[in-house]
């Protein structure tokens, strides 16, 4: 997670990629996914990476909430998480193994 001012920043340029305007001249963002209308501050929308920031990151897209935690839990998280044990199986960092406590006689 990057720090706060960081996330604004990026959350502020995808507001202003991707505001539109409705006949009410009220701004509000389309969620990618399912293509609901966020107003607002009253419905929550969030600055989502298309590709995930461990692989480098790439534009921001808004997502509704919803779609967002769908999106994370069932696309990026098994595939970062599998890039990172390939990684650390390629570069040889492994689990310490844990051990049984050696029995101590006589103490
Ligand atoms: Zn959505």
């Amino acid at each position: 997670m990057p720090p706060p001012r960081q996330q604004s920043r990026f959350r502020k340029e995808v507001w202003h990629a991707f505001r539109q305007h409705d006949s009410d001249d009220r701004e509000f963002i389309v969620c990618v996914d399912c293509n609901k209308r966020c107003y607002p501050p009253h419905d929550a929308w969030e600055a989502d990476h298309d590709l995930p920031h461990y692989f480098g990151g790439s534009e921001g897209v808004p997502r509704c909430k919803a779609c967002h935690r769908i999106k994370t839990t069932e696309q990026d998280r098994p595939a970062i998480d599998k890039a990172r044990r390939v990684r650390e199986k390629h570069l040889g960092i492994r689990k310490p193994k844990h051990k049984w406590p050696k029995r101590s006689f006589g103490m």
